[in-house]
């Protein structure tokens, strides 16, 4: 990445950079990783050119670091991503998202025989990754196959649950 394209958004001093977000996709991530309802500062950059990628989009969120399952959210929606951990201005850490080889719990098969929807005894949807980009993906127990604009993620919103805001004092 050049410096210039590493101006272009403003720094920050200590939170998260999520790059490489394949364009169109910064919003998508912010809704189903939850950081949409941070109360903290975030910056979003959408078709931002790249010389790597022709046009990506770009988010850096203040004060929040991201969880495992935030991560592999990222990594089915956008494999190319980096996350960077920053302090006092520094990325102190860099790491590329992994998409690990069988997701787990967060996607939900749409089959409606399928063993994953069973009323009575429900288990955790499983799905084999057959490939990163384009994403295609099987059901580990009716085989169906998905692309990515198949996919439907699991809610993370529990029906009923209230939400929980954090009071945060700088
Ligand atoms: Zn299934």
């Amino acid at each position: 990445m050049s410096q210039s394209e590493n101006l272009r958004i403003d720094r920050i001093q200590k939170g998260t950079v999520i790059d490489h977000i394949d364009a169109g996709y910064a919003l998508t991530i912010l809704n189903l990783t939850g950081l949409d309802e941070s109360p903290n500062l975030m910056t979003i950059g959408v078709n931002v050119s790249s010389q790597k990628y022709g046009k990506k989009d770009i988010v850096k969120i203040e004060n929040v670091f991201l969880n495992e399952i935030q991560m592999q959210q990222i990594s089915i929606l956008s494999p190319n991503a980096t996350i960077s951990l920053i302090e006092d201005f520094n990325v102190i850490e860099k790491k590329k998202v992994k998409m690990p080889s069988i997701i787990k719990k967060l996607i939900v098969c749409e089959t409606k025989t399928c063993v994953s929807n069973s009323q009575k005894e429900p288990i955790d949807t499983e799905f084999l990754v057959l490939e990163e980009k384009p994403l295609k993906i099987r059901c580990a127990y009716c085989d169906r196959i998905y692309k990515l604009d198949e996919i439907k993620f699991k809610s993370r919103r529990k029906k009923g649950s209230k939400k929980v805001k954090q009071k945060i004092s700088l």
